[in-house]
């Protein structure tokens, strides 16, 4: 595939970047600004050779829906790129660095061919384009008439078939134009493809969190590759509750518990033992743990795996030669809730002999607030796209579009 790397002079190009700059926002603040530094190596590449870039992210999501215009108005305003502009102008000084309100037509054609050589421009959000979440083709068409180059580098949303993601790239590569991934895909593809093909044997999946019905899917595909997947989080629940086991007032997808059933006969799922549950996930007045078969009492919910599963886990994580983690195994934002996520982190980084990779955002989160993220092989910087590539078997329409 290429990459940007591989692309030689781009002197006088138009070059459309499609990085993730979906930053997490307090107000107008920036609360995590990793998204925009993990863009800047490509982004500094591209500058480097010459190009006049132009860069494309959303930033949260604007309900199209149902809403009139103010409601609209009032979400955009809440999802406003320019709050991300003055620290990336901060991060790629001395580069000039431009802004435009304009997500279309005359006034973005306008703001691009004022470019100069080595020159950047960050376009505001693409969602305010209601096409840009349809791959609406007329706004595709507006944007790729802009560009000579394209590059790929939004790993988060390379799982969307979006305007940005899919119908620019597909219509300049129609044009023989060409079209490339960025070095944060690059990294990302080629960690996440071994845990799609996994190239050393255990291979454990640990899948946690609280998304249950979006990740339940991908529990089919983790079978044909792994060796065991260790259940925890609010996931579990549904597994134990299938079993016939109690679980109290703990959530259950009740119309996935053949789903489940049929995921653990393959003999490969590994469930909580025992479980630290509470009367109340906010203000806990009873905390306790309850053996799996004992089950949970009415009135309790499970926040996290107990002691004896941890060590269940660990007997299954040390001896892994490839690891892939989603998902916290209890409500980790919690201090009393907290045990068994950290002992997930220090039980595979104690790992030394094995590949371990992060796929979701708030296990990734977790690992850094307990001073582990570091010691992973790969974190991942997109959850949902790490999960479909491996429930695609390494495609993603992100990627496949552009092409080899
Ligand atoms: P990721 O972002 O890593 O993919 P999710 O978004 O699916 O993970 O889930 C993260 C959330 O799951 C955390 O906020 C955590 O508090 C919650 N969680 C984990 N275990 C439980 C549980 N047993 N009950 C309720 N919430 C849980
Ligand atoms: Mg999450």
């Amino acid at each position: 595939m290429l990459t940007v790397e591989k692309l030689g002079d781009l002197t006088g190009k138009k070059v459309m970047v499609r990085v993730d700059f979906n930053v997490p926002l307090n107000g107008k603040e920036i609360r995590d600004d990793n998204r925009i530094v993990s863009a800047l190596p490509t982004i500094k590449a591209l500058v480097n050779k010459g190009g006049r870039i132009a860069l494309f992210s959303h930033l949260g999501k604007i309900k199209w829906g149902k809403v009139d215009d103010e409601e609209i108005a009032k979400e955009k305003a809440k999802n406003d790129m320019q709050f991300v502009y003055p620290r990336l102008k901060e991060l790629l000084a001395p580069t000039v660095v431009k802004f435009t309100n304009a997500t279309h037509g005359e006034e973005l054609k306008k703001a691009i061919d004022e470019l100069k050589d080595g020159e950047v421009l960050l376009v505001q959000n693409t969602r305010y384009e209601k096409g840009e979440s349809k791959n609406d083709p007329a706004l595709s068409a507006d944007w790729a008439s802009n560009f000579d180059v394209f590059v790929m580098d939004a790993f988060g949303s390379a799982h969307r078939a979006h305007a940005s993601t899919y119908g620019v790239p597909e219509i300049l590569k129609k044009e023989n134009k060409t079209c490339a991934l960025g070095y944060l895909m690059e990294k990302e593809v080629k960690n996440l493809r071994r845990c799609v093909n996994p190239d050393a044997h255990p291979y454990v999946a640990i899948l946690g969190g609280f998304k249950v019905s979006d990740k339940i899917k991908v529990i089919d595909s983790l079978l044909k590759k792994c060796d065991r997947i260790l259940i925890g989080g609010a996931m579990a629940y549904t597994f134990l509750k299938a079993l016939g086991k109690k679980v109290g007032n703990s959530p259950v997808e009740e119309d996935q518990l053949d789903y489940a059933l049929k995921c653990y006969a393959s003999g490969k799922i590994v469930l909580p033992v025992d479980t630290v549950v509470a009367d109340d996930m906010e203000n806990p007045t009873a905390i306790e743990t309850v053996k799996t078969d004992a089950g949970i009492p009415e009135g309790f919910e499970g926040f996290d795996v107990g002691t004896e599963t941890i060590d269940l886990y660990k007997s299954y994580i040390k001896d892994a030669k490839i690891i892939f983690w989603n998902g916290p195994v209890g409500v980790f934002e919690k201090d009393v809730f907290s045990k068994g996520t950290i002992a997930v982190c220090k039980a595979i980084t104690d790992n030394k002999d094995c590949f371990s990779v992060i796929g979701g955002g708030d296990s990734a989160a977790a690992a850094k607030q307990f001073g582990y993220a570091d010691k992973f092989s790969h974190v991942s910087t997109g959850g949902g796209a790490s999960l479909e590539m491996i429930e695609n078997d390494g495609h993603l329409p992100g990627i496949d579009v552009i092409g080899e």
